[in-house]
Order: structure tokens, then sequence, then C-alpha cells
């Protein structure tokens, strides 16, 4: 139920390695050609720790390849990644992915079939069997799915699947998160439900998310900042509000037209 769901947590520890003045994560002058066309150009973006910008521009731009060099699943041809003031990747020096600290969800991310529900948000844990325990019931009671943990994925509904691969996406206590258009396979009625209670579970762990989205009215709902892209650039970034009500040309006016 969503009363669990906005239950008080404390707030995620903040490691000894992070430097308080850095961004959460920064990206500097990100570069991806394909077949010589620079699918991503120029981008650069800053995150600050606990803040969730969403990343929004229409099919094709290139939200998506911005996500998976951030991912460390594709490589840059120019540019920088950094997370907490650490270079983690540039053209010559690259950490792999499983050691950056980065949490995924997409949309087609599924839960392992085979693996029961507490099996699957323990997937990526290290530590005790006892300390893992702790942190996959501290999660799943917080989602409100507690009962669920010995259930396998296919006896839950897709917002309950959902809930479970946030809970697992968040279980390492990653730095920063990045979705890349999490809610689009979500029904209608369930969207802005889940919307908020994700972005209510994201806020209490203080992880840093960078939100891939095509709709105007999920980065309107989500963002402390919005950057919008188009044809691989950054074309505006700032408050939701200030965009809105101030878009950068007229091409964004027309992107945004849909919102009210
Ligand atoms: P978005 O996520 O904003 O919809 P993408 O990042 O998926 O956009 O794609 C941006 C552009 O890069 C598109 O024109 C796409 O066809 C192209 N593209 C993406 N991946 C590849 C690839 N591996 N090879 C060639 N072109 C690609
Ligand atoms: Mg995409």
């Amino acid at each position: 139920k969503s009363d669990d769901f906005h239950r008080d947590t404390q707030e995620a520890p903040v490691t000894a390695t992070a430097t308080p003045t850095a961004p959460r994560l920064e990206v500097r002058n990100l570069v991806r050609r394909f077949d010589g066309k620079r699918v991503v150009d120029d981008v650069s973006l800053s995150i600050a720790p606990g803040h969730v910008t969403c990343l929004l521009g229409p099919s094709g731009c290139g939200k998506s390849t911005t996500l998976r060099m951030i991912a460390g699943v594709d490589l840059q041809d120019e540019g920088q990644i950094l997370v907490d003031g650490n270079l983690i990747c540039d053209t010559v020096f690259r950490v792999p992915p499983e050691r950056r600290s980065i949490g995924l969800m997409f949309q087609d991310f599924a839960l392992f079939p085979h693996l029961t529900v507490g099996r699957n948000v323990a997937f990526g844990l290290s530590g005790s069997k006892h300390e893992q325990r702790e942190r996959v019931v501290e999660l799943l009671d917080r989602v409100g799915l507690l009962h669920f943990i010995d259930e396998y994925p296919h006896q839950l509904s897709g917002g309950e699947q959902q809930r479970v691969a946030l809970a697992r996406a968040l279980a390492p206590k990653p730095r920063v998160m990045l979705m890349d258009e999490p809610f689009s396979g979500l029904d209608n009625r369930l969207r802005d439900g889940i919307r908020d209670e994700t972005l209510a579970l994201l806020k209490e762990e203080g992880t840093s998310v960078l939100l891939v989205t095509h709709e105007p009215e999920e980065a309107m709902r989500m963002a402390d900042e919005i950057a919008l892209m188009r044809d691989g650039r950054i074309v505006q970034r700032g408050a939701p509000y200030n965009i809105y009500n101030a878009p950068a040309d007229r091409e964004a006016v027309a992107f945004f037209s849909d919102v009210n």
C-alpha cells in the first residue's frame, strides 16, 4: 500500500570519499559519433547530490546514447565523466560499469524470472547474508511489497514488478541512478502514482538521478532540473517552471505545448 511507501527512513550515509563541493555526477563535453554523425554533440551536465535531472527530448535526439556512455556500456569519442569529482571515464581511462556505483533502470530491464522477489533485490548486493537480508527487507517493506519476498516475478502485476525493479536498483546504494523511460511500459492509470512513489523513495535514499524521458509532463513532475535535448545537443537547462514559462525557442514551445 502507498502508506508504507511514504514511511520516513533515514538518509543514506555520505561516504568518506565524497568531495562535499563536487557534483555527484558531472559530464563534460561528451561526444558520440555513429557513421560520422554526432549523435551526442558536446553534452555537458552536472547533478548535485540528491537531485533529479530529467534529460528531456524527442525520440532519436541522443538521450539513451548519453545514458549508455555514463553507465559504461558504450564509450564516448570525446569528453569526461566524473562521479563525486573522481574521473570514471575519458577516452583513455575507463572504470568498468560494475565499479561505477551507478544504478540502472530501463523500461525493459526485467526482473530475473527464475529468482524470487527477495533474490532479485539481493542480486547486486555484497556483504554478509544477514546484511543482505536486512537491506532486502528494508527496501521491500519500503515499497510495500515485503509479503511478496518469496514469490516469483510473474505472480506480481506490472506496477509491482516495477517497484521491485526500483528496490533492486537501489539496494546497493548507488551514488547515481540512471533511468531510461522507466515508466513507459506502464498503464496510464498507474503511471502518476508510481512516478510519485519512485520520486519519494529516490529522495529518501539521497540518490542523484538522471532520468531520460520524451514526455514533458513526466519531466515537469519529477525534475529538480530539466535539460532539454535536441539533435544531440542540450539546448536549454533550468528549473521545470522556468523552462516551461520561458522555452528557449519555438521548437521548445511546440515541444511543451501538450503539457497543462
Ligand atoms: P533517444 O534515446 O533520444 O531516442 P538514441 O540515443 O537511442 O535516441 O539514438 C540517437 C540516434 O543515434 C538515433 O538516430 C539512432 O538511430 C542513432 N543510434 C543509436 N545507437 C546507434 C548505433 N549503435 N549505431 C548507429 N546509430 C545509432
Ligand atoms: Mg531512448
